[in-house]
């Protein structure tokens, strides 16, 4: 059943219910939608965000760390008086008061090879919000297999990356990660390189939800330069003999 919008929410979501490639139907679609994010850290923070106050209907968000002084620079999410608690106790309460409407389901635990497949269950979409290349790993996996598209995010010092993995048609995280090459231990971070990738995941998020073709990063790694300003957009190409989704896996 198609849920009704309150006219609460027809206020709330008022100045993107305006646009076109939205309006009332795209409204109820993000409404029914259920997303998958992993990571509550400077990219997951902005992520979260951005999806909760867009009225995304369900979000379940996975981390199992605790607030840290040295987070708060980036993570957003997070006050100095979170400091101790768990990331999804501090991300829940944050989220709700944003947005009520959006259903956060906040999960303090470890993703690992045996219990990814269950927390992201039935989600439309995995958002990227980890710091390394195991979990990812895991996650594609995931995606590849329940056919989830996978939305990739990364920072590394004033550089950061984001594209949009979809089974079957693009490549995945591992054609282009097939070895150890992202992991390097704690990269310096400044806020808004993490802050631009997270938005940029939530777009992502949105344009494929709606079904905005033209606004997803599918086949093309975006990468932000924050030391020079550039941006720019590079094609990417399927590894045929890749060990998840190669021809012969
Ligand atoms: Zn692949």
């Amino acid at each position: 059943m198609t849920p009704s919008l309150s006219p609460e929410e027809a206020l709330r979501y008022h100045r993107q219910m305006i646009l076109p490639q939205i309006g009332d139907e795209g409204q109820k679609i993000l409404q029914r939608s259920r997303v998958f994010l992993a990571g509550l850290g400077g990219l997951g923070s902005i992520s979260a965000y951005y999806l909760a106050a867009a009225g995304i209907g369900q979000l379940r968000a996975v981390d199992r760390d605790r607030v840290d002084l040295g987070n708060l620079n980036r993570q957003l999410l997070h006050f100095t008086e979170d400091i101790g608690k768990e990331k999804t106790e501090s991300a829940k309460t944050k989220l709700e008061n944003l947005n009520p409407h959006c259903r956060v389901e906040a999960v303090c635990e470890t993703i690992h090879g045996h219990n990814g497949d269950t927390l992201v269950g039935d989600a439309h979409l995995i958002v990227d919000g980890t710091d390394n290349l195991k979990t990812r790993k895991i996650l594609n996996r995931v995606s590849i297999k329940k056919g989830i598209p996978f939305i990739f995010g990364g920072v590394d010092g004033l550089t950061g990356m984001t594209t949009t993995f979809i089974p079957g048609k693009t490549p995945c995280f591992e054609c282009l990660f097939p070895e150890g090459t992202l992991d390097k231990g704690p990269p310096g971070v400044l806020g808004p390189l993490p802050g631009m990738i997270g938005a940029l995941q939530a777009l992502s998020a949105i344009n494929f939800l709606l079904g905005i073709k033209s606004g997803l990063l599918a086949g093309r790694m975006l990468y932000i330069d924050g030391a020079t300003m550039n941006f720019r957009t590079i094609q990417m190409g399927k590894n045929d003999r890749c060990r998840v989704c190669g021809a012969d896996y």
